[in-house]
């Protein structure tokens, strides 16, 4: 692997699940836009979560990351942030409780938006006027910032790219605004719309987690001698919460990847700046930047400068663009973000040391998370081999246990839909925590796809099987809504948030 890295130094390397624009001119346009648009999170508040995830992989705080599969643009809305936000701040708490460790939030929130497929078309029943269809082949739903999930609209768009810039922003901005507002002040979590939740049994239990906690709270008012109740929080007015996608869409991601001068040291959120000049980007005319160290590059000034992805605090590598040669890993090698890497079935040990030597030479501790998504019937064959292999190396991770990926199926009553069954997550989250126990090593936490919306008539979606609601097989079609895996509801993930909080208490 050569040490010359730029922000465009992946186009000079083969690409998995590419998108094909038909207009390369319009591409141009929209990302030259890109790069002249404003960062949405600062480098001050990346390294903070990659200090924070270092604490992860010493077993001093626990990782919650979850949202949805495919977040779509009409989910930038009052109501559906607020869920999310909720659903994520009551399962940390429950957490927190059961653990008494210190929880960092990550939602898959704010920029969700691209999706990798197992086939690039599909035959769909395409309308053709007075009511009629015909079979016709289309490009795959790739996520609304590609194309449209209808099948008329299923052209990949550039403009897209612009609006899903503009869909994370108007995301961030209302997330910021509630945090900023007191929304996840631990004195009242009872206002964060629990009071759908059906189950009598579950919402008793969370009134006891409330409670343990209000008391808690107390205490430490009372030790700050703030007992008259006049305001003093001991610092639990609100929480960091952070954002991350699938890093999919690497043009997209180099316009929002900005320089920042080495000496101006991290979290001059100033001085980061676009990665290079308008108009340079074409793929087929792009040249590599004067040869520099890792992640590094010469700034126009002759200064060092490092390099950050400011449209997210965390991205990812999916199972299906970690080539260890391939333009996605070419990318991730060269930022300060902390990155995640699915790791499956068909990762070999010796390809994941290599790939932890490509992407984080220098061992910046909290700077990789392996996020491994093997399956409840295949964790027990995959994770012990994985776990050793890195243990022989000087490599220090996060694990997290993606217990969604490998447990997809086709439901019973119609294989049109995909389903999860509750009890195989809970099954491949509480094998991964044995196995990391037994092994010496520690799961640092969970990645689920999960979500907290709910219809008109206050009912949570019915993607996944199982949980304390009982949902069956035949109970999939009342209300399922994604266009993409099927999520735990607003129920499950609570069920989930109780069960790790029960395992990490023992
Ligand atoms: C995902 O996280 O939505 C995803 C596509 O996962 P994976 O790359 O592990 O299949
Ligand atoms: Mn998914």
């Amino acid at each position: 692997m050569s040490t010359t890295w730029s922000p465009s130094s992946w186009r000079e390397k083969p690409i998995a699940q590419d998108v094909t624009y038909e207009n390369q001119e319009d591409l141009e346009k929209v990302l030259g836009k890109l790069r002249h648009l404003p960062p949405l999170v600062t480098p001050t508040e990346i390294d903070r979560l990659r200090a924070q995830l270092a604490d992860v992989a010493q077993g001093k705080a626990f990782l919650l990351q979850g949202g949805d599969c495919a977040e779509l643009f009409s989910a930038c809305s009052q109501d559906p942030i607020e869920h999310k936000l909720s659903l994520i701040l009551l399962m940390s708490l429950i957490i927190l409780h059961g653990s008494r460790l210190p929880v960092v939030r990550i939602a898959r929130i704010a920029g969700q938006y691209a999706k990798p497929r197992s086939k690039p078309t599909e035959v769909v029943d395409y309308p053709v006027g007075d009511g009629k269809t015909e079979k016709r082949e289309v490009m795959s739903f790739r996520g609304d910032n590609v194309n449209g999930f209808e099948v008329t609209d299923r052209t990949a768009d550039p403009e897209r790219l612009l609006s899903a810039y503009f869909h994370s922003s108007a995301t961030l901005n209302y997330i910021r605004a509630l945090l900023s507002s007191g929304f996840a002040d631990l004195n009242t979590p009872r206002a964060w719309s629990f009071s759908h939740v059906r189950s009598p049994a579950l919402q008793s239990a969370f009134e006891e987690v409330i409670d343990s906690l209000m008391d808690s709270l107390d205490f430490m008012r009372v030790a700050a001698g703030k007992g008259d109740g006049s305001g003093a929080r001991g610092g639990t007015d609100t929480v960091d919460f952070y954002t991350s996608h699938e890093g999919l869409s690497l043009e997209y991601e180099e316009a929002l990847t900005r320089g920042v001068p080495k000496h101006s040291g991290a979290g001059s959120s100033s001085f980061a700046r676009p990665a290079r000049p308008e108009g340079s980007t074409s793929r087929a005319s792009s040249k590599v930047r004067n040869p520099a160290p890792r992640g590094e590059a010469q700034a126009e000034d002759g200064g060092l400068e490092k390099f950050y992805n400011l449209s997210s605090h965390f991205i990812w590598i999916g199972d299906r663009t970690r080539q260890l040669d391939g333009a996605h890993v070419e990318y991730f090698r060269g930022i300060q973000n902390p990155i995640g890497i699915k790791v499956g079935p068909t990762m070999g040990g010796d390809e994941l040391v290599k790939m932890l030597d490509i992407v984080n030479p220098d061992n910046i501790p909290g700077k990789v998370t392996l996020i491994s998504r093997y399956g409840a019937d295949k964790v027990g064959k995959f994770l012990p081999g994985h776990i050793e292999a890195v243990k022989k190396t000087r490599h220090i991770v996060v694990w997290q246990c993606d217990a969604m990926h490998g447990n997809t199926k086709s439901s019973e009553t119609d294989p049109s839909l995909k389903t999860r069954h509750f009890v195989d997550i809970i099954s491949e989250i509480s094998t991964s925590m044995k196995i990391h126990q037994e092994l010496g090593t520690i799961l640092g936490g969970v990645h689920l796809e999960l979500t907290g919306e709910i219809n008109e008539d206050g009912f949570s979606v019915t993607e996944c099987i199982g949980g304390s609601m009982d949902l069956m097989d035949k109970d999939l079609s009342l209300n399922y809504l994604s266009h993409c895996d099927p999520r735990l509801n607003y129920e499950q993930s609570l069920d989930v948030a109780f069960l790790i909080s029960d395992y990490l208490r023992a």
